[in-house]
């Protein structure tokens, strides 16, 4: 039986117990055993605030945003609200630099589709990474086989870091745009973002930053890294499913042809031709996932009212607490070991298997980890395995669990499962 003791002390500024009330899931048993929830990196737990909110509009405020009648016009204040709220969070200039979507997938591709559509062309590049997640190579595959332009990887080294002098060489004036992960979910490490940017744009090159793992683990401010379009998911940060964000500088969502076409997305249609919304309606086609937008206003002011400053401190600590203690596991190989990483332990073991690692954790212990390809096969082929086991952290686990998980990794391996 799992004896999840709780920090109750200050973390950072942070009350841990505290935090943990506002998640009903992780105080779930299953077989009697407390779920201990290391896979925040593939979907993070709700808070019921979060999911209160998203209730309470279904039941009591539900219509369709943009009519005329009362009911409509409250659900069209609470959507801006939300949108205005991401804008502030994000340290856009304007909220009409903030487009929803229905994920990180569908940002990227509406960012890969539109340069498909009018922005690459035969002999164009694009150039992206070794680390990135499928969701960041196939659209771009797809865009650069539709337009006749060519995909370009910058290598990674051992330590699954970037080579910045080829990443610099690899910056021809044939590169049209640069796609790559703020930081990687396979690995965690922080890619150097700001110098990355900064060697594209004396290019003249524009960037998308895939942010789906650091936006639910540090402040990003659209000021500060100045890239011209950023993405991530909602469901990894909190929100209900089904929400993304696609960033774009106000003259980058202008030339950008749409994603989709439908309704909202024109301000006038004939039948020779549509007249286009202007950003960032361009892009939000059909009826929109608008409760759980709605309700991902409500994450946004739970995220400022904890602060995330203090949330990735609290982060960092728990990720070295776990370092540490993995490192000393006979076998245990970590991948990824840069210096600055976000809160993700990828790692092998010498003469076992993962998947049977990843089956006894949860039966046993009813840990919840993923172990496989982790959503990069390329990746798994430079680093030369088949597949990783990742645990990643949220500012709601705590030490206890990480000695819970690093003693159940030994006890596997010592037990030769
Ligand atoms: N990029 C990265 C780095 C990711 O980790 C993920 C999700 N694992 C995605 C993109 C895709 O996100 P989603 O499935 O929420 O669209």
């Amino acid at each position: 039986m799992n004896d999840v003791k709780f920090a109750t002390g200050e973390n950072q500024g942070l009350d841990i117990l505290k935090i943990r009330t506002e998640f009903p899931m992780l105080h779930k048993t299953i077989n009697g055993k407390q779920i201990i929830y290391l896979d925040s990196a593939a979907t993070s737990q709700k808070p019921k605030r979060v999911m209160d909110k998203l209730y309470q509009f279904y039941l009591e405020e539900y219509a369709k945003p943009n009519e005329s009648h009362s009911l409509s016009q409250k659900a069209t204040q609470e959507l801006d609200d939300a949108r205005k709220k991401m804008a502030d969070f994000l340290g856009a200039k304007s909220d009409k630099e903030i487009v929803f979507s229905r994920g990180c997938t569908e940002s990227i591709n509406m960012v890969a589709g539109g340069f498909e559509r009018g922005l690459l062309k035969e002999g164009d590049e694009v150039l992206i990474t070794a680390l990135e997640h499928h969701a960041n190579i196939v659209p771009w595959q797809l865009a650069c086989t539709q337009s006749g332009a060519k995909l370009t990887v910058t290598p990674i080294n051992e330590r699954g870091e970037i080579d910045l002098a080829s990443y610099e060489t690899a910056l021809t004036s044939k590169v049209k745009i640069v796609a790559f992960s703020h930081t990687s979910h396979a690995l965690g490490n922080k890619l150097p973002v700001k110098e990355m940017i900064s060697l594209a744009h004396k290019k003249g090159i524009p960037v998308m930053v895939d942010g789906a793992q650091a936006a639910p683990h540090m402040p990003v401010n659209m000021q500060e890294l100045d890239c011209e379009f950023y993405t991530f998911s909602g469901h990894k940060m909190g929100s209900p499913s089904g929400v993304g964000v696609l960033y774009g500088k106000k003259e980058w969502l202008e030339k950008l042809p749409p994603y989709e076409g439908g309704a909202d997305m024109a301000k006038e249609v004939t039948f020779e031709k549509p007249t286009l919304a202007d950003p960032p309606k361009k892009f939000e086609a059909g009826t929109m996932p608008f409760a759980e937008i709605i309700a991902t206003g409500t994450l946004i002011d739970f995220l400022n009212e904890i602060d995330m400053h203090k949330t990735e401190q609290y982060e960092q600590e728990l990720l070295s607490y776990a370092t540490q203690k993995l490192s000393k596991v006979d076998r245990v190989r970590i991948m990824g070991t840069s210096g600055e990483k976000e809160p993700v332990l990828s790692f092998h073991v010498e003469g076992h298997d993962i998947k049977k690692l990843e089956r006894f954790l949860n039966d046993e212990y009813n840990i919840d980890v993923r172990a496989g390809d982790l959503t990069a096969q390329p990746l798994m082929k430079i680093l030369g395995v088949p597949g990783l086991l990742r645990a990643s952290f949220s500012y709601y686990n705590t030490r206890e669990e990480i000695d819970i998980f690093t003693e159940a990794v030994a006890e596997f391996i010592q037990n030769k499962k």
